[in-house]
């Protein structure tokens, strides 16, 4: 069809994230990609800097990947999982309990990261439940993090978050505490540490769980913080109580430099969220990781099951290519994938510090930040990154990029150079 005819379309018919309906700014016609390219329906190409949401860590149409799922298509791609089971899910469920911090044991496959936030929630609540703690169904988190839109996740986002103040009244009422200071090298903040432990103590009755997303909070600020705070929460949690969730939907699989960011503080939570390059960004699919703690905990309870199947549970197409893309990067040199981009955004970056009204730029592993002291005029920023042949999607005062890992040097060259410009032109 008429690329000017699909995005008239589009425009009445399409409800994009984040985004009015009809729609007012026109979304780019993406017609193929393949490698780190987008490309565009009018013949431009642009080196993706956003991996599509942090998910597509092997670049698009690898032909490991696209192998696995064309085999898989082949054989079975979809059955109930209800009563049924299958190899790749028995595969993928092994193999992530292998590699996740150690003491996991059990995985719970879903369909978004939203609902394996949903999943670690209800397995958390429900296990002080069958415990006969049924005072325990709040969760704390620190401010500045993003769980997921659907309800729980969006009662944990920032709560500063417009989303919250519309769902006022709606939304469960959690406990927030102040995000942790510093970045990731900034020492630990004894202080800090105390407010956490009083605010865990104060709380500890009504909390089933503190949530957190470990050493970076994505979408809701891209900040980064020494791991010391994990261990400390950690060690909190285990001595009043309650149980911990790490939500790594964006951090896992070695963005920041480690396999898991959990890594970095040797720290095995209670709950461990995946999703997002799950699948190296091919289909949706997630994961809730507990330990048999929690599994037995809910076993003995009244209601001795977890109550959760979606549809598409442990999807056969979704597993086998998880599969595949946890092999291919794990058969590859990931660490020196990342820690050259690492390299390439810091020196791409360096630049930016000086530039009027940019606040802050800090780099951890393959994830740039460029931080203004004003808000993005982000329909500027993106063109101005566009016409240098990169995407990007800034949000509020940030401009910032996770390549995916198959990236040449010219490549992110080309991305810390185009985030560079934004920063000057927004
Ligand atoms: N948690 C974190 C840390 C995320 O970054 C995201 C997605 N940006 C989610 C949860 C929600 O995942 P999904 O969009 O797959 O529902």
């Amino acid at each position: 069809m008429d690329p000017a005819k699909l995005l008239a379309l589009d425009a009445r018919h399409v409800w994009h994230p984040y985004a009015p309906m009809p729609g007012r700014v026109e979304p780019l016609l993406v017609t193929d990609a393949s490698g780190v390219r987008l490309r565009l329906a009018d013949g431009r190409e642009l080196v993706d800097g956003m991996s599509s949401w942090w998910a597509a860590i092997h670049g698009y149409r690898h032909p490991v990947l696209d192998a696995a799922l064309a085999e898989q298509a082949g054989r079975m791609s979809h059955v109930m999982f209800g009563g049924l089971t299958h190899e790749p899910a028995i595969r993928l469920a092994t193999k992530l309990v292998e590699l996740t911090p150690p003491g996991l044991e059990h995985v719970f496959l879903c369909d978004s990261g939203s609902v394996s936030v949903e999943v670690a929630v209800k397995m958390c609540l429900q296990y002080w439940q069958s415990l006969g703690r049924k005072g325990k169904r709040r969760l704390l988190t620190w401010r500045g993090g993003y769980h997921g839109d659907t309800f729980h996740p969006m009662s944990v986002c920032d709560p500063d978050d417009g989303m919250h103040s519309l769902w006022r009244g709606v939304l469960p009422e959690q406990v927030f505490v102040p995000e942790p200071p510093g970045g990731f090298g900034a020492p630990v903040d004894g202080s800090y540490v105390d407010m956490l432990a009083r605010e865990i103590e104060e709380h500890a009755d009504e909390l089933a769980a503190v949530i957190v997303e470990p050493v970076v909070q994505g979408a809701g600020g891209m900040r980064f913080h020494n791991p010391g705070y994990l261990r400390a929460l950690r060690e909190l949690t285990r001595a009043h109580d309650v149980l911990l969730i790490f939500d790594e939907i964006a951090t896992g699989f070695g963005r920041t430099g480690a396999l898991f960011a959990a890594g970095h503080a040797g720290v095995t939570p209670d709950v461990l969220c995946l999703g997002k390059a799950l699948t190296g960004g091919y289909l949706t699919m997630a994961a809730a990781l507990c330990t048999p703690e929690v599994a037995g905990g809910i076993s003995r309870g009244e209601l001795p099951v977890l109550a959760h199947g979606p549809t598409f549970m442990g999807n056969p197409l979704a597993s086998a290519v998880a599969n595949a893309s946890i092999d291919l990067l794990l058969d590859h040199d990931w660490q020196g994938a990342v820690r050259r981009i690492e390299t390439g955004l810091r020196e791409g970056l360096s630049g930016a510090v000086d530039l009027p009204g940019v606040a802050d730029v800090r780099v951890l592993g393959a994830i740039g930040v460029v931080q203004l002291d004003h808000d993005v005029d982000m329909a500027a920023a993106t063109k101005v990154a566009t016409e240098r042949g990169v995407w990007l999607r800034p949000f509020r005062d940030l401009i910032y990029a996770m390549p995916p890992y198959v990236c040449t040097d010219a490549e992110v060259r080309t991305i810390a150079a185009a985030m560079t410009a934004a920063a000057a032109g927004a």
